[in-house]
């Protein structure tokens, strides 16, 4: 029987990625439903290729367009709206949910997934900065299986396979360091959205690219780590490694230390996330370590203030991330837009923190008010970085 995979967020770079894997194993795996936010000629061109049994438009303004460019695919559902994204996860056929899609966005859909006892094969990492502590519990309460797909996580779980008796003494979290690594105070000043979005050795969607150069892709992926791992913040270090070919490493008790080694391609981790345990052929470049010197830094917390403030949100714990990612969302896209400069973003970060209602024991409703809460104080604070 082939795997059906629901696909959230297939026009972005994990999804397209994910449609090239799928592709590879047409013997193993097929796409059930793709879902996008605004790019419809691209999520229906990806329709009528892999003929799945449902798309899902998530800003319903597109739905319309959608609908005529598929009214010859009468098999092919069409829906639009929040509401169906969290619908479509939890149909019968679906085994497994790729969260592809960004942002706070990913957090309903994949609730909706792990209580539908889904597989889930986890790129969104910010379902687990927001709400880590709710989804570990949910996603024990339902038995569904998480499966990390972030490159770094997918290390640290291929290193864990067969070590289910021992304990994790640490967790080596390696990060490229980005584009702005080697550049000072003044430099960072003047930097513009463009610097940020040519990454030095990975390819992904804007979002994620400036949250690399920002270094706060790299404090998410700690909180990422640690629910996920269930290794407290203080056993996960964080290492430049600019040539991104370890993709990360995990010490037991006894000193050993394992890494997984390997060419930037996120086709790896999420191929891996689906076929777990099993490994599959992949085409592409091999590694070769003659080619490579590897390095390894501290990260500089002074420079980028953004890992410093994620340190902070694992210290107060709570909803303090929750804040920090609705911070970052609106923060990210002002500076991608022009509204703010690079380093406007951690003051933003760092004022919203401030200023947003703190709550030790947050649930779900607490999540979507601090959200919408910290987004809104984010806006308003916008307009003093320029
Ligand atoms: P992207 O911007 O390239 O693609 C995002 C996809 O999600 C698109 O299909 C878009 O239509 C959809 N989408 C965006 N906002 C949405 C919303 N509000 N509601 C519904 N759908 C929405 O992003 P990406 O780089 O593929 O990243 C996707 C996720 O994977 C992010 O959480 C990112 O942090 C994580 N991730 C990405 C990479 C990578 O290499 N790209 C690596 C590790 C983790
Ligand atoms: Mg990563």
């Amino acid at each position: 029987m082939k795997k059906q995979i629901c696909i959230l967020g297939s026009t972005g770079s994990i999804g397209t990625q994910a449609l090239d894997v799928i592709q590879q194993h047409p013997d193993l795996y097929e796409v059930y439903a793709l879902t996008a936010n605004n790019r419809v000629q691209e999520l229906a061109e990806q329709a009528r290729k892999f003929h799945p049994a449902a798309v899902v438009i998530a800003n319903e303004d597109h739905y319309k367009e959608l609908s005529e460019l598929l009214s010859d695919q009468s098999d092919i559902k069409v829906y639009a709206g929040k509401e169906a994204l969290c619908q479509i996860v939890e149909a019968d056929p679906v085994d497994m949910v790729l969260t592809a899609l960004v942002g706070f966005a990913g957090l309903a859909p994949t609730i909706h997934a792990i209580k539908a006892r889904k597989k889930i094969c986890l790129a969104n990492k910010e379902t687990l900065v927001v709400a880590g502590e709710l989804i570990r519990n949910l996603a024990t309460q339902y038995h569904a299986p998480i499966l990390p797909v972030d490159s770094e996580h997918s290390a640290i779980f291929q290193c864990l396979v067969g070590e289910d008796e021992n304990e994790i003494d640490k967790i080596l979290l390696t990060c490229s360091g980005g584009p702005f690594r080697l550049f000072d105070d003044e430099q960072l000043k003047n930097v513009t959205a463009a610097d940020a979005l040519r990454h030095p050795t990975w390819e992904m969607g804007a979002k994620i690219t400036i949250d690399s150069a920002s270094l706060m892709n790299k404090g998410f992926e700690v909180i990422e780590a640690k629910w996920l791992f269930g290794v407290p913040a203080d056993k996960i270090q964080v290492l430049v490694h600019p040539q991104s070919i370890i993709h990360s490493a995990v010490q037991f008790t006894d000193g050993s230390v394992k890494a997984q080694l390997g060419v930037p391609d996120m086709r790896l981790p999420i191929q891996y996330a689906f076929s777990f345990p099993k490994r599959l052929p992949l085409n592409g470049e091999r590694l070769n370590l003659f080619k490579h010197q590897l390095e390894f830094f501290e990260p500089d917390l002074e420079k980028f203030q953004c890992l410093a403030l994620a340190f902070e949100a694992i210290r107060r714990s709570g909803n303090m991330p929750c804040i920090v990612n609705a911070a970052n969302e609106i923060a990210n896209e002002g500076f991608r837009h022009g509204r703010c400069s690079f380093l406007g973003m951690g003051r933003i970060i760092e004022q919203t923190m401030a200023k947003a209602t703190f709550d030790a024991s947050p649930d779900y409703e607490v999540y979507v008010q601090t959200d919408a809460e910290a987004r809104h104080i984010a806006r308003e604070l916008m307009n003093n970085y320029k």
